[in-house]
C-alpha cells in the first residue's frame, strides 16, 4: 500500500496550527489502508519550515520556490498530482481550510478521481463520516476512486503531536506548475497583532447585540488580555460592524479553541456550526431563553456592557498576580 501525502500550509519556519489535525487525519487514513504519513510543503520558505514539519511525520518533501509567495490552489495542484504519482501515494489529505478546500477538487480533477471533503472522522479504508445540515447530522460516505483524495475538517481531529525521532527532508523541484492563468494581484487583510482566528488558542466573539462596531472596542479588550483572537457572528460582519473575515460559522471560519468567548450571540446553528467543537465555551447573554447556553460550559444571564468590563478586569488581576 502506497503513501500518505499531506499537504501542510506554513507561515514562517513554522507550521500552521491548522496544519496539524490534517497530519492526525492522514495518520487515522495510513493506520486504516497502511503506508506511512510524508508531508508535503510548497511554497517560497518551504524549506526553512521543513525542520518543524519533520517533528510530525518520518518524511518531509519541500518544495520551495520564491517564485510561489502566495498558495494559490492553481499552482499548488499540479505540484500535489505529480508528487502523489511519484510517490505512488494511495492517499493525499490536507486540512479543510480556505486553501485546502481550493486545492484538492483541484487535485482531484487533474487526477479524474473523486474527493471526500470535510472529513471528520477515519471510519474505514474508504469509509469517511462527514457533517451535513450544518453539523446537525453525520452522513457516512464511501470513495472508490484511487488515490483517495481527503480535507479534514480541522475541529474534528486532534493537533498531531510530535513523533520521537525527527523525519527526513528532501528538497524538491516545483517543475512545470501552470498557474492557468490566475495570478495573486495582491492581499488585503487587516493589520492585527492578535494571532489568527483559525490557529488561537483563545477566541472572543461578538454578535448583533454588541450594537455597534464601536463598542467591538470592549470585546478586544477583553481578548488582549488573553492574546486571543477576535471573531463574530454572521449578523455583525454583515452589518459591518467588524471586519468580514471575522465571522465563524457554517459560511466563515470554523474554529475549535481551548477558550471560546460567546458575547451576546443568540447561538443560530449556522454559528453553532463553526465553534460547537470549541474545548470550552463561555456565553454572555442578557436572555437566558438564548440557544447558545445549550452548547456553552459556563454561561452568564447579563448585558455584556455589565459583564464583559467585569470579565476583563478579573482576568487581568489574575493575569498580573502570575
Ligand atoms: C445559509 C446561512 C449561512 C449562515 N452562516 C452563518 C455563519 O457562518 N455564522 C453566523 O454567525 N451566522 C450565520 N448565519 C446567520 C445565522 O442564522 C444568524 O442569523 C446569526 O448567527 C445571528 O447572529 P447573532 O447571534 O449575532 O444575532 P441575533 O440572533 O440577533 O442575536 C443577538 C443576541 O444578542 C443578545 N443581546 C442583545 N443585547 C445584548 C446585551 N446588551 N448584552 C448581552 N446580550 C445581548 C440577544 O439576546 C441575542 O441572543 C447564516 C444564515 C444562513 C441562512
Amino acid at each position: 500500500m502506497g503513501n500518505v501525502i499531506t499537504y501542510c500550509e506554513f507561515t514562517g519556519e513554522s507550521l500552521r496550527t491548522a496544519a496539524l489535525p490534517g497530519i492526525a487525519c492522514a495518520r487515522d487514513v495510513a493506520k486504516a489502508q497502511g503506508g506511512e504519513v510524508v508531508v508535503l510543503l510548497v511554497g517560497k520558505g518551504a524549506g526553512a519550515a521543513a525542520q518543524d514539519a519533520a517533528r510530525y511525520a518520518p518524511r518531509v518533501i519541500a518544495v520551495d520556490d520564491p517564485s510561489m509567495e502566495y498558495d494559490l490552489a492553481e499552482s499548488i495542484a499540479p505540484i500535489v498530482k505529480r508528487t502523489i504519482e511519484s510517490e505512488s501515494a494511495s492517499a493525499a489529505v490536507a486540512t479543510a481550510t480556505g486553501v485546502g478546500k481550493d486545492l484538492m477538487p483541484r487535485v482531484a480533477a487533474l487526477l479524474g478521481v473523486a474527493v471526500a471533503s470535510d472529513v471528520a472522522e477515519v471510519v474505514g479504508e474508504t469509509q469517511f463520516k462527514r457533517p451535513v445540515l450544518a453539523g446537525n447530522a453525520f452522513s457516512t460516505v464511501e470513495v472508490t476512486s484511487k488515490p483517495l483524495l481527503v480535507t479534514a475538517r480541522q475541529s474534528a481531529f486532534d493537533a498531531a503531536t510530535p513523533l520521537d525521532a525527527a523525519g527526513k527532508v528532501e528538497p524538491a523541484e516545483a517543475g512545470d506548475s501552470d498557474s492557468l492563468g490566475a495570478e495573486v494581484l495582491r492581499i488585503e487583510t487587516t493589520a492585527s497583532d492578535r494571532p489568527d482566528l483559525n490557529d488561537a488558542d483563545v477566541v472572543v466573539s461578538g454578535g448583533r447585540g454588541m450594537k455597534s462596531g464601536d463598542n467591538f472596542a470592549v470585546l478586544e479588550k477583553l481578548a488582549d488580555t488573553m492574546g486571543a483572537a477576535m471573531g463574530a457572528s454572521r449578523a455583525a460582519t454583515d452589518a459591518g460592524m467588524v471586519p468580514a473575515d471575522w465571522q465563524v460559522g457554517q459560511t466563515g471560519k470554523i474554529v475549535a479553541p481551548n477558550l471560546y468567548f460567546a458575547i451576546a450571540i443568540s447561538g443560530a446553528i449556522q454559528h453553532l456550526a463553526g465553534m460547537k467543537n470549541s474545548k470550552t465555551i463561555v456565553a454572555v447573554n442578557k436572555d437566558a431563553e438564548a440557544p447558545i447556553f445549550q452548547v456553552a460550559d459556563y454561561g452568564l444571564v447579563a448585558t455584556w456592557e455589565e459583564a464583559v468590563p467585569q470579565l476583563t478586569e478579573a482576568i487581568s488581576k489574575v493575569k498580573s498576580e502570575g
